[in-house]
């Protein structure tokens, strides 16, 4: 069946190159993605399938191929937002909203997932088990749309999720993977000190919330210095001191905003309980009373172990034209919502190498020139196709 798919999407490569140019083309916000949840439903008109729209908090689309044969769930999932930048790139398909570009490559991720999905639902009746296909809204802006789907149940009954995101730090060709934790956690925070004011001229009638909130700042520069295993990476980043006030009056209150990165569950954890600690200090210390709000939004990535080695072990044996090198990727700094699929059953998100050709330093995800090699589309479709019906093929799949 492996050898059937793969020539089947071989020959609907030109199809997922026009269906990326059309998404590319027609970009739209997180949240906002109306248009694209529609072309991508229509495109499951009248197919054998369950299909949900309007999934979790947004456009979010859950397709259920239900195989021929008894087996194991596995989910797929490809994100379809765009991002608020303006594209400086000079292609045909240039986006035609001014404004919003597809600069991360959910339209790449959509193209490849919809042929791959249509291929395996004309070969559903040689499937074991279950292929649920996630098309998933608003990966770019927090909540996301990947806990809300989370949250709905759409994974209850899936044993593994797999899912890739093309780079372009490798040519088309290589596909990569990392193991264990693989994209780093984040977390917003804001404090307010409440303290009262007075004139400046009498400190001991008064309590003084910018002395208080500037002990905050300094103290909490000891986390990541003392309190972080060195093994471990940590950032607090104070962003914003807002306290304004006159040169002659002691402030009453300040407000202090501030970015957290964590690179593991573990380290979140000790960053969340010191900046409390820190807070119940100096409310102590000065007597003011403090009120903070510490928001995680996406978790630390985390690729489980064996399914990773599965990816990686399934890829490189595989005699395939279209896939040229399987290799090991570095950690990323940035976050991605996949990681709440994988807080919730064990999967591997991987990579596409996708270096536009003939250019030596490409322009990163995000970037207002960001571009890729179409021919990253097939690697996709392909790697994908081999891990998912390898998966469901094993016979100890977990
Ligand atoms: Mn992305």
């Amino acid at each position: 069946m492996i050898d059937q798919l793969m020539k089947m999407l071989e020959e609907r490569e030109s199809e997922m190159i026009d269906i990326r140019r059309y998404l590319h083309e027609n970009p739209e916000l997180s949240f906002e993605e109306e248009q694209t949840a529609t072309y991508i439903a229509d495109f499951y008109k009248d197919k054998d399938v369950e299909v949900v729209t309007n999934a979790g908090n947004g456009y979010g689309i859950v397709v259920t191929i239900k195989g021929g044969k008894p087996g194991k769930t596995v989910a797929l999932r490809a994100d379809f937002d765009a991002l608020p930048i303006n594209e400086e790139l000079d292609v045909p398909f240039k986006s035609k909203k001014e404004g919003v570009m597809h600069a991360c490559g959910h339209d790449a991720h959509t193209a490849y997932l919809l042929v791959l999905a249509d291929c395996l639902i004309q070969l559903k009746d040689k499937i074991h088990g279950t292929i649920k296909i996630i098309h998933q809204h608003a990966e770019e802006v927090p909540p996301g749309g990947a806990k809300s789907i989370v949250e709905a149940g759409f994974l209850d009954d899936v044993n593994a999720i797999f899912g890739i995101h093309v780079l372009p730090m490798a040519p088309a060709g290589t596909v990569g993977y990392h193991s264990g934790y693989s994209f780093n956690g984040r977390a917003y925070f804001k404090l307010r000190v409440q303290a009262s004011g007075g004139h400046g001229s009498s400190p001991h009638k008064a309590n003084d919330a910018i002395v208080a909130g500037a002990y905050f700042v300094t103290a909490a520069q000891t986390i990541v210095s003392r309190r972080i295993d060195p093994f471990n990476a940590g950032v607090v980043t104070i962003g914003s001191f807002d306290g304004k006030g006159s040169f002659n009056v002691i402030k009453d209150s300040i407000e202090i905003e501030g970015d957290i990165r964590y690179s593991n569950k573990e380290t979140k954890e000790v960053i969340d309980k010191e900046i409390h600690r820190i807070v119940k200090g100096i409310e102590e210390l000065f007597g003011v009373s403090c009120a903070l709000t510490f928001e995680p939004d996406y978790p630390p990535l985390y690729n489980n172990p064996e399914l990773t080695s599965f990816v990686a072990n399934t890829l490189s044996k595989v005699k395939d034209k279209n896939i040229k090198k399987v290799k090991e990727f570095p950690k990323m700094a940035p976050s991605d919502d996949f990681a709440y699929y994988l807080e919730k059953v064990p999967g591997s998100y991987f990579y596409i190498g996708c270096t536009p050709k003939g250019v030596k330093e490409p322009y990163f995800n995000h970037h207002p020139k960001f571009d890729i090699d179409e021919d990253a589309l097939i690697v996709a479709a392909k790697s994908v196709g081999y891990v998912v019906c390898s998966y469901l093929r094993k016979e100890d799949a977990y």
